[in-house]
């Protein structure tokens, strides 16, 4: 198991963890893909601290005022039609699982459509509607009721032995095979990420997502784009759907939304599925102050005039550093993303997946106190992530891919 240091983090500082003894480790994975603002935001702090300070709690039952401010300011950037939100969850996993109770009860349908290699969360069900199978290994009855999985649009393995340039995007006859054959006969929804981001950084080609969103309207099925990982600016974009033009029903929010890493998560929707009781979808803790003060404190930061072009502007220098870096190693097959969500495809001799030596770079890369790449034991968990946090300055980004590189030249 990839265990990382004995040595305590003592304080982070922008893109930076300091331990105990002042040694310094440069963050390329913003925390667990979570600190869209690093860790620790002046902005987000100070609001936080101040909120902690006059009312950290009260019942859900008063919160709405807080609430709706977030939810208004989300919906100003979410896709057409995505016009109400919820904010009841303090995880992804939940998020995913309020989402699919809206869209069952909506439709009155009862299966859950979802990617091979997907990852939607670790509860009992969200780890059920992940296409993560290994992750259900030890709890035999956890693969969630209805859940049907189809394969991924994973173009660099495609399941279906096309090649890019020919592809016949089987991948989308498969989710139609699925809809047909479903066991009640009838679909509530399909929950997709825009990337599949533990699974491998797997960006579908063109065109999946209108064939997808056309296959919806066909079977009265909700669309639900799990953005726990794409959004909040990660691809340069507040939403990653805006990016890819997918136009879902129902938008999932978590990790980045909390800036700094505090839990706090989302629910958008079109207002024809927001058809929950408030008792058939509630936690104690969700719409505590501190999680919606982050929240709306980081919103406050990515809508600065100027944030979302800077990421972008980050997110092409990232990806033309890495595929020149891709270039130069053989065991990097693939380097793909968008804005400042990159992975790289770590390959054997073969071209095959080699999760030894993604390992092998993560481990290698903490012990020079380089930077820490969260493994993968995702997918075929040979993709090693570098998503630095949106806030990481260009001089940052470049620092981060010369250790990359160094650690590269001493794999073999
Ligand atoms: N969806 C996606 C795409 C995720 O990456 C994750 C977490 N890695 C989740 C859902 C679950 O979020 P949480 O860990 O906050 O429950």
């Amino acid at each position: 198991m990839h265990t990382l240091t004995k040595e305590r983090f003592r304080y982070g500082k922008g893109i930076t963890l300091i331990d105990d003894s002042g040694k310094e480790y440069l963050d390329g994975v913003s925390g667990t893909f979570n600190l869209s603002l690093g860790y620790n935001h002046p902005h987000v702090v100070a609001k936080v601290q101040e909120q902690v300070g006059n009312l950290a709690h009260m019942s859900s039952s008063f919160t709405e005022p807080y609430v709706e401010e977030v939810l208004d300011h989300l919906i100003q950037y979410a896709p057409n039609g995505i016009d109400a939100g919820w904010m009841r969850d303090i995880t992804g996993s939940t998020a995913n699982e309020c989402a699919v109770k809206l869209a069952q009860k909506y439709t009155g349908a009862t299966d859950i459509i979802s990617l091979h290699l997907s990852h939607h969360g670790q509860t009992q069900f969200a780890t059920g509607i992940s296409g993560n199978a290994f992750r259900r290994k030890n709890f035999p009855n956890s693969t969630a009721a209805n859940s049907l999985h189809v394969p991924a649009p994973y173009c660099y393995r495609c399941p279906f032995n096309s090649s890019p340039d020919k592809c016949g995007h089987h991948c989308i006859d498969a989710i139609s095979d699925a809809i047909e054959y479903a066991s009640s006969g009838s679909v509530a929804c399909m929950i997709i990420e825009p990337i599949l981001g533990n699974g491998g950084n797997i960006i579908p080609p063109a065109g999946y997502f209108k064939r997808l969103r056309q296959l919806c309207d066909e079977h009265g099925m909700i669309l639900i784009a799990d953005e726990v990982q794409t959004g909040i600016g990660r691809t340069g974009y507040m939403f990653a759907s805006e990016l890819f033009d997918i136009q879902p029903d129902i938008i999932t929010l978590a990790k980045g939304l909390g800036g700094i890493g505090v839990p706090v998560a989302a629910v958008l929707m079109q207002s024809r599925l927001d058809v929950l009781e408030k008792h058939e979808h509630s936690f104690t803790s969700g719409s505590n102050l501190i999680s919606v003060t982050a929240a709306k404190s980081t919103l406050e930061v990515v809508t600065e005039p100027g944030f979302l072009e800077a990421v972008r502007s980050k997110g092409s220098l990232l990806g033309s550093l890495l595929t020149e870096m891709a270039d130069k190693h053989d065991c990097i097959g693939e380097a793909r993303g968008v804005g400042l969500m990159w992975g790289l495809e770590i390959v054997d001799e073969d071209d095959a997946p080699d999760a030894v030596k993604s390992n092998g770079i993560i481990d290698r890369a903490f012990e020079e106190q380089q930077l820490i790449l969260r493994g993968s034991r995702y997918g075929y968990g040979n993709v090693v992530k570098v998503r630095p946090s949106l806030t990481a300055t260009e001089d940052e980004i470049v620092e981060i891919v010369k250790r990359l590189d160094a650690v590269l030249s001493t794999i073999h």
